[in-house]
Order: structure tokens, then sequence, then C-alpha cells
């Protein structure tokens, strides 16, 4: 059941639409996320869910409550930012306590609840430090903890991982999934990092210029973007102009290529792209079926080798676990040889450059 909606929600800075009429439901307990490129509208989201900026035009609404006029304070969000705005000058304790003074929490009831927060990011040892004492992760679960500390009925978090360095990033990630879950949370997840958003959320909304371009599980996404714009964001992909002649006919330049017949149920564009991702093609010896090409480069990435190769529809990457370069035709495969690329229908689909122009 949908517990967080958006419903045609706009947000317009003089003359920057940041936010184009929005829909979304989030379930309860479920973890959103949205993710696009810097500036298409994924903080100015947020902080209409939370009541920092005021919408242009549209609703939101947690669960049969329409909060769209009420203020920050009122809502029951818990919000944690890119830059954690830690008070330096107070303590760990303090800093969690603060959101129940502004909300009036009887100072009876504070302590336990900053204790059951600082114990649910593991930080209790640490109540009386300073955050100017604790390390980056440290720091940014004293950020967790407090938002949490209003037990939140929708949380909030800005791309809550960017300022940790990646190893941290990964273990943070997990700590937040793990929390989410076990309490319950039906949360919005800004991010830019598409592994990030594959990795942690239940769902995730792809945006671009403040519109929604796709919403779907992290497979669906992947699997079956809507467009060229989806695909490129998600995951690395090959896109090679042509045009879809009929159902599974793609052709570009003087070839016809395998393709997916499922997109001949698309709305017909003649300017197309067939996408296929770089794990789903083989390389095979030159003169097997297949696109002919030659390997420019290939470059070992531990767990998968991947060859760039040239074709006359441009270049093309391929990547295959690097166990398969061991022991198959790929090894030793040298830089100005040729091959065939061979790939399956289902694994190439033929895409519009925007599902919604
Ligand atoms: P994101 O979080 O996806 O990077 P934002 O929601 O911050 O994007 O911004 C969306 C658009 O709105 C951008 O074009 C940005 O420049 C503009 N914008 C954001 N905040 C303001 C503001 N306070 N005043 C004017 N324009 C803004
Ligand atoms: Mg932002």
């Amino acid at each position: 059941m949908s517990y967080l909606r958006l419903d045609n929600l706009q947000c317009t800075y003089d003359r920057t639409v940041a936010v184009r009429n929005l829909n979304l439901d989030v379930a309860q307990g479920e973890l959103l996320a949205l993710l696009g490129p810097s500036g298409c509208g994924k903080s100015t989201t947020l902080r209409m869910v939370a009541g920092f900026v005021k919408p242009s035009a549209g609703r939101i609404l947690f669960g049969e409550r329409d909060v769209t006029h009420t203020p920050p304070h009122a809502r029951d969000t818990g919000m944690v930012f890119q830059g954690y705005a830690l008070f330096m000058h107070m303590s760990v304790a303090e800093n969690v306590a603060f959101g129940l003074q502004m909300r009036k929490v009887p100072r009876s009831e504070q302590a336990a609840r900053v204790k059951e927060a600082l114990r649910l990011v593991q930080l209790e040892h640490l109540a009386e430090r300073r955050p100017a004492a604790l390390s980056g992760g440290q720091q940014q679960r004293v950020a967790l903890a407090r938002a949490l500390v209003v037990q939140p009925t929708v949380f909030l978090l800005d791309e809550p991982m960017s300022n940790l360095d990646a190893r941290l990033r990964m273990e943070v990630r997990l700590e937040i999934r793990a929390l989410q879950q076990r309490l319950g949370l039906t949360t919005l997840l800004v991010t830019h990092d598409q592994e990030e958003a594959l990795t942690t959320a239940d769902r995730l909304a792809v945006m671009d210029h403040g519109r929604v371009r796709q919403i779907g599980t992290p497979q669906q996404v992947y699997e079956q973007p809507v467009d060229q714009f989806v695909a490129n964001f998600i995951g690395r992909c090959n896109l090679v102009a042509g045009r879809l002649d009929g159902p599974g006919v793609f052709r570009a330049g003087a070839h016809t290529l395998p393709c997916a017949p499922l997109a001949a149920t698309r709305s017909p564009v003649t300017e197309m792209a067939l996408m296929v991702r770089p794990d789903r093609i083989r390389i095979a010896g030159a003169g097997a079926p297949g696109l002919p090409a030659r390997v420019k480069l290939s470059t070992y990435l531990g767990g998968t080798t991947e060859w760039h190769c040239e074709t006359d529809l441009g270049p093309i990457t391929v990547a295959q676990p690097s166990t398969l370069a061991h022991d198959t035709a790929l090894r030793g495969l040298a830089a100005g040889e040729r091959v065939s690329l061979q790939w399956s229908p289902e694994h190439a689909l033929a895409l519009p450059a925007d599902a919604a122009a």
C-alpha cells in the first residue's frame, strides 16, 4: 500500500522549472531511490517532501494526510543531508537531541530516545564526544541518529554517502539499508550514483530535467530501459544508431542486427538505437556469424576484462569475466585482430532517444 504520494508535483524557481508534474508512490516500508544527473531536481523533490521548499503546484500525501501546506516540523520526516550539518560546539548526544527540542518533546523522554537512536547506529559509547573528534563515517552516523530520533514516518536521505571514501560508502550503504528495513521506514534516497541506487533501492526513479523518465525495480530499469537516456545512465551500454524495420529486424548501415521482437511493440520511431550491454556480447573468431569487428584495446579490470572494438557502426565494448579470458579463444586476443561480435536477440533492445518525446 502506498504511504508517500507525490501528485503532479511541480516546483519553479524564478524561471527554472526544477521539477515538473512529478507523480510518485512509495509503499509503506519501501526504499525508493531518486537517481539522475546533477541539477535534475532530486534535492528539490526531497526538500518539498520535507517542507523546506514550497511546491508551485501539486500535492504531497503521507497516507491519507495531505501535508502540502504543513510546516516541516509537523511532518514527521527525518532528513540526512550530504554535508552532515552537525553542530560542532555540541556533543553527539546534544546534536541528536536537537530535533526533539525543536519538537518540544518533554525533557524526561529525550534522554531515552537519544540513547535508543545512538544504539541503532552503534554510537552509544561516543555520546559525550564533540563531532570534530569523530571520523567521517561516525559523523555520518550521528546525522543518521539525529534523523531517526524523531521517529520519522518518512525518511529522507540526500546523497548521504557522498562525503565518504569508497570503502566506507559501501559499509554505510549496507548499514542504512539494514536499518531502514529493520525499522520499516518509508524512504526516499537521492543519489547520482547508479551503483548505490541499484544495490540499495527496492525501486528507482530515473530523473532528467525535472521529470521522471522511468520507475521500476533495479532489474526492470537495467534489463528493460525505456529509452537511451535511461540505458546510458544505468549501467554501461553500447548504442548503435539505426532503425526498426519490423518485429526483431534492426537495420544499421549495411547490417541487419539481432534485436528483441518485443521492441517492435513500442511506438514506431524511425530514429532509434540498438542497446546491447557489454556483458551480453560474445567474441567469436573472424568469419563466424555476427558483426565484424577489430580489437583495438583490451583492459584487465580484475574480475572482468574488456575489449574495445571498432566496427563500421562505431565503437563497441565487450566485457567478459576474466576467467573466460583465461581459458577460451579470448586468451591472448591481441589488438588489431579481427573478430565477430555475437549476441542473442533478447539481449538487444531498440530504444528511442526519449520514450516520452
Ligand atoms: P539535483 O539535486 O538533482 O542536483 P536540484 O533539485 O538541486 O538538483 O536543482 C534542480 C534545478 O533547480 C537546477 O537547475 C538548479 O540550478 C535549480 N535550483 C535549485 N535550487 C535553487 C534555488 N534555491 N533557486 C534557484 N534555482 C534553484
Ligand atoms: Mg542535489
